[in-house]
């Protein structure tokens, strides 16, 4: 079989959030937009369900209605991108809670589902999502009457301790929401790290639960594993790949793996980057193809059926890395063509 694995450890995913959620002074929640992170809703919303998470938060309401059929009824499931146009029967049907971004989405909301439970998203410096602090008093008074289900904002700079951003939003989310009665929420990941101050009733939890940076601690959730297909000789001036882009100087043997850029493996990761044969790296020669790529296993004893991608030696920040993104971007870009297989559900 040339197709490759990608291995998801639930396990791994549950203890992670388990860690973050022990450390968090309130309730955990769990992030699990863009399909968890790319490693299938599915199968993980009801795993963190089983561990205990009972609010998640997803980006847009489409994403809501497959968290929903995941999960059954009961968890709470809020939207990030509020209550947009078209959205009123997906949040009806599918008991999905917006987090209202503004004064239109607020207007929409009490105008198209009356009674219907919303969050409200404060915007305390990042100017991404949510109401500004003069929008928030405006609408403030009339807002909390009709008891919303959590007041959150967002950092900016969470994944740098050090940044004074954290302090300054810490302060202006105070300052906007100090008093009132509804649940606050202001950290995901980076923000639950920062410590105690930072947690209000929720944290959200998102990329550490999936085994990334900031959570230097987190178990590694992903492994990728790649078919070896074929291997080959080349002697001293033969060139490797499209473009010529590698010219052997030494006798080299080659191998040829199944996966790709068509896989979410990014051109990018050559000429730096490297598949792993147990702990021996083993460098990628060549550009990286729709379907391929070759990789020196010259220094190997034997050519191994497979390289990983990922796995003990190289995870998905080491990858990141390489091409110069986050393991945010490396996660959510992974392919639909990977054998995909879950442990410890
Ligand atoms: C994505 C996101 C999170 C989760 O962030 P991580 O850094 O992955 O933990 C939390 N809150 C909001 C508003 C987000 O957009």
């Amino acid at each position: 079989m040339a197709q490759a694995k990608l291995t998801i450890d639930l396990a791994a995913i549950r203890a992670n959030w388990r860690a973050l959620a022990d450390l968090s002074t309130g309730e955990a929640g769990a992030v699990v937009k863009a399909d968890a992170y790319g490693l299938g809703v599915d199968r993980v919303a009801p795993a963190l369900a089983a561990e205990g998470a009972r609010r998640f938060f997803v980006a847009v309401a489409e994403e809501g209605v497959a968290v929903r059929r995941a999960l059954g009824p009961g968890p709470e499931i809020c939207v990030f991108g509020g209550h947009m146009e078209g959205d009123a029967a997906l949040l009806r049907d599918h008991k999905l809670v917006p987090m209202i971004n503004s004064i239109d989405q607020m207007l929409r909301h009490v105008e198209a589902l009356p009674g219907h439970p919303f969050g409200i998203q404060l915007d305390s410096g990042m100017n991404r999502l949510g109401m500004e602090p003069s929008e928030w008093s405006a609408l403030r008074e009339v807002a909390l009457a009709q008891n919303p289900v959590l007041v959150m904002s967002h950092l900016a700079c969470a994944d740098e301790p050090d940044h004074g951003m954290n302090a300054f939003q810490l302060r202006t989310f105070r300052e906007m929401t100090d008093g009132i009665d509804a649940p606050r929420s202001l950290s995901a990941t980076g923000g639950t790290l920062l410590g105690p101050d930072y947690h209000f009733d929720v944290t959200r939890p998102g990329i550490g639960v999936y085994g990334g940076r900031p959570f230097v601690d987190a178990k590694p959730v992903v492994g990728l594993s790649l078919p070896v297909i074929q291997h080959r000789e080349c002697t001293p001036g033969e060139s490797v790949g499209y473009g010529n882009q590698h010219v052997c100087r030494v006798p080299t043997r080659v191998a040829t793996v199944s996966a790709g850029y068509a896989d979410g493996i990014q051109r990018y990761l050559s000429p730096k980057g490297a598949l792993w044969a147990g702990d021996i790296r083993c460098k990628i020669l060549g550009r990286v193809s729709m379907d391929l790529i070759t990789v020196d296993v010259t220094h190997l004893k034997t050519v191994p059926p497979t390289l990983d991608l990922l796995g003990d030696r190289q995870g998905i920040d080491q990858v990141a890395d390489a091409i110069g993104t986050i393991g945010y971007e490396v996660l959510t870009s992974l392919g639909r063509r990977y054998n995909r297989v879950y442990s410890g559900g």
